[in-house]
């Protein structure tokens, strides 16, 4: 029976043991066995696809995979211990020296770390392009690049990509395009069907949703995953099976808790518009966006992340955060519980101004991840912070 992928992500499940349990049993074991000598050398010889050991593969593991796969309509993947692991992977197993990479001027810090630190150190060349001039992309082009890597929306400034746009390019020049879809998740978007050959995933943020554990995986084509498993199989950046069985029950909630998450970041975002105390708010869903046509092109919805500028710069990020009373002052997104932060004084406070302002950070922006709570509470807190900074 074909299922829809909204379906296959919840009844997608790892097969039933004796007991005849409903749900997917935790399968804490570093190891599995077999039959006979015979079993163990095809499983060996990759003949089979048993699993022999949970470095490479594991039952809790592979059920998270598939269900990311149908949401994704990727043809494979595999499964890491963090968005980071994963996005490293994608790099190391895929990019050799002398090998170009192009990516989107705003990327995850951690992302920018590794592509401007450790890259180099193994030949391997960048450079950036900014997501609203598609017009001066093709002439980044190199004759040794290999991978296209953006993120849409960008964290935390929300530009988005034209997805449709940079997927005709990579397949003129016959690029891997790589996408990092943390932002958006996959029942908003699914960057596959746009010509992505991989997509990445921090599954620590939304598609956990409860800021409980951390992960990652890669999906997409099937030869370029199998390289990115082979890597991966030798290097070790295993997922725990612990934190696979938390994340796969948590996607079968994915679709539901992002139509919430999403309506409410639309609430925010649409009330706190025209603020005296803000300069402008910014949320793919909201028609001032400068891309809003993009977002409504690519996006089922604009997701759960909105961010403004307050007018009073740096020092009015610090008393706004000061003034909340209920959102959590945290690095993280994607949580039941909302969450404020101002990357200028803090996941970005080592950067100058000037390197700040390229990835699209100002003094006084806060990002903001919609929770699940009653939205009437989390405006009023906003407001009551607003308040003390006007
Ligand atoms: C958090 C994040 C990552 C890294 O994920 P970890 O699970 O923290 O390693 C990568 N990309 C984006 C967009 C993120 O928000």
């Amino acid at each position: 029976m074909k299922l829809h992928p909204l379906t296959a992500a919840i009844r997608t499940q790892v097969d039933r043991t004796p007991e005849g349990e409903h749900s997917s049993p935790l399968f804490l074991t570093s190891s599995f066995c077999f039959d006979n000598a015979e079993e163990m050398r095809a499983a060996f010889a990759d003949e089979t696809d048993d699993n022999i050991y949970s470095r490479f593969s594991n039952p809790n593991t592979r059920e998270l995979i598939d269900r990311v796969c149908a949401l994704e309509g990727a043809e494979a993947g595999f499964a890491m211990a963090s968005g980071m692991s994963a996005v490293f992977a994608s790099f190391m197993a895929l990019l050799r020296q002398g090998d170009h990479l192009l990516s989107c001027s705003a990327v995850f810090g951690s992302t920018h770390t590794v592509i401007t630190k450790y890259l180099p150190k193994y030949g391997i060349e960048s450079s950036y392009f900014a997501a609203d001039k598609p017009e001066t992309w093709e002439a980044l082009i190199r004759p040794n690049t290999k991978m296209i890597y953006i993120e849409t929306p960008t964290n935390p400034g929300l530009d988005l990509i034209d997805l449709e746009a940079i997927g005709a390019l990579a397949k003129k020049h016959n690029i891997i395009l790589n996408v990092d879809n943390c932002f958006a998740t996959p029942v908003s978007q699914q960057p596959i069907r746009f010509g992505a050959d991989l997509v990445v995933h921090s599954a620590t943020k939304w598609l956990d949703g409860q800021g409980r554990v951390l992960g990652g995986l890669v999906v997409g084509r099937k030869d370029l995953i199998h390289e990115i498993y082979l890597f991966c199989r030798s290097t070790g950046p295993a997922l725990s099976p612990f934190n696979a069985w938390i994340l796969s029950k948590s996607i079968e909630t994915l679709d539901v808790r992002m139509e919430r998450h999403a309506a409410n970041a639309l609430h925010l975002a649409t009330s706190l518009e025209g603020h005296p105390a803000i300069r402008w708010v910014r949320y793919p869903f909201l028609p001032s966006h400068p891309q809003y046509d993009i977002a409504r092109k690519q996006m089922r919805d604009g997701g759960g992340v909105l961010c403004f500028e307050l007018a009073g710069g740096l020092e009015a990020g610090r008393r706004f955060l000061d003034g909340l009373k209920l959102l959590s002052l945290t690095a993280n997104l994607g949580d039941t519980r909302s969450i404020a932060s101002h990357p200028a004084s803090t996941t970005h406070a080592k950067l100058t101004e000037a390197e700040r302002s390229t990835v699209g950070i100002t003094p006084g922006l806060i990002r903001i991840s919609a929770g699940l709570e009653h939205r009437d509470d989390v405006l009023a807190d906003i407001l009551g912070a607003l308040d003390g900074v006007c």
